[in-house]
């Protein structure tokens, strides 16, 4: 019986699933905890300083974090592509109660951004809540984990960089 390969623990690089790749798009049997369409890929590259997303070659939207089926249109035809870093504050609020481990860095300014790829996430900001408005530029930048990041993280997550958006100066 013929049945769509699915990445297990027994992968043989000599073996080609026989519908592994269409024009450069994923496929879900090449992927692997660690592939850029994943939410590991996505913080690999960041600890490189690359902003990876998922680019659909259907209908070009752009998935951040990058994940291998296309929000927009459904499509599985995603490539992981160097994202510009920069964007624009679209909301912001000010965390004053924020997890026991965080304590010393409360009230928290966290923002959601959208990079001029168009693609939006979430994280803090390196500017206290006052100084900052809807509007203002910024740009993605990576942190090394704190003692109090790792604690917080879950297992997996440990050693993933953590973004943060710093203004730039217009
Ligand atoms: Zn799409």
């Amino acid at each position: 019986m013929r049945d769509h390969t699915h990445s297990d623990a027994t992968d043989d690089p000599d073996e080609q699933p026989p519908c592994a790749m269409t024009d450069g798009g994923s496929s879900r049997s090449d992927l692997t905890l660690d592939h850029s369409l994943t939410s590991a890929g996505f913080f690999e590259a960041l600890s490189e300083d690359r902003l990876v997303g998922g680019r659909c070659q259907d209908c070009d939207a752009v998935l951040l974090p990058p994940r291998p089926i296309c929000n927009e249109c459904g499509g599985s035809d995603v490539v992981a592509e160097d994202l510009p870093k920069e964007g624009t504050i679209v909301t912001h609020t000010n965390i004053h109660k924020t997890a026991p481990v965080f304590d010393d860095l409360a009230p928290l300014a966290v923002a959601i951004v959208e990079l001029d790829s168009t693609g939006r996430f979430p994280a803090r900001v390196e500017a206290p809540y006052d100084e900052i408005s809807i509007g203002d530029r910024v740009r993605v930048e990576q942190r090394e984990p704190t003692d109090a990041d790792r604690e917080f993280a879950l297992d997996h997550e440990e050693d993933w960089p953590l973004p943060v958006f710093v203004p730039v100066d217009e």
